[in-house]
C-alpha cells in the first residue's frame, strides 16, 4: 500500500473498478488533467507519477521485508 508522505493517507485508486474497495471514508488520489501530475485525495499533496510509483517501489520492498505482499497493480495500469 502507498501512503502519502504528508498526510500518512494511504492512496487507492479510484477508477470505475476499484472505488468500491475503497473504505469508507478514504478519498481516492487523483491525476490532473495533463496526466503526469497525481495528487493525494487527502491533502492535495502533488508530485510527478513517476515519483510516486518510486515510492510504490520502495513501500513494496518495504512489505517485502515484513513479509506482507500488499502493491496496488492498478497504480501502474493509470500510469499514462
Ligand atoms: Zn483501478
Ligand atoms: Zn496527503
Amino acid at each position: 500500500m502507498l501512503y502519502c508522505p504528508k498526510c500518512g493517507n494511504p492512496q487507492y485508486c479510484g477508477c470505475d473498478e476499484c472505488k468500491d474497495k475503497i473504505p469508507k471514508g478514504i478519498k481516492p488520489y487523483k491525476w490532473d488533467n495533463t496526466g503526469e501530475m497525481l495528487s493525494c485525495g487527502k491533502c492535495g499533496f502533488t508530485k510527478q507519477a513517476e515519483w510516486w510509483i518510486t515510492l510504490l517501489a520502495e513501500s513494496y520492498l518495504c512489505a517485502v521485508k515484513y513479509n506482507e505482499e500488499e502493491t496496488d497493480p492498478h497504480f501502474d495500469n493509470q500510469y499514462r
